[in-house]
């Protein structure tokens, strides 16, 4: 069972398809447990649609956006 710390870590990958297909499995296994991170990864979903119609340089930030999200989704409603 993947940790949320460990989800956000591999959520960017597994929204690009580029997670092997277990890992893409555990991610699963989590998202359906765990309504936070549904909702980050539904944030995160979002929010590269967004910087995907930004300039390149925006995007390499992705990291650093999906740290700040992982705070927002900690945060009670
Ligand atoms: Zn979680």
């Amino acid at each position: 069972m993947l940790s949320c710390k460990a989800l956000v870590a591999s959520s960017s990958d597994y929204l690009d398809g580029q997670l092997r297909f277990t890992e893409g499995l555990s991610v699963r296994a989590h998202l359906a447990m765990c309504g936070n991170c549904r909702r980050f990864v539904r944030q995160l979903r979002l929010t590269l649609r967004v910087l995907q119609q930004m300039p390149e340089p925006l995007v390499s930030d992705l990291d650093a956006v999906a740290a700040q999200l992982a705070d927002a989704a900690k945060k009670p409603d």
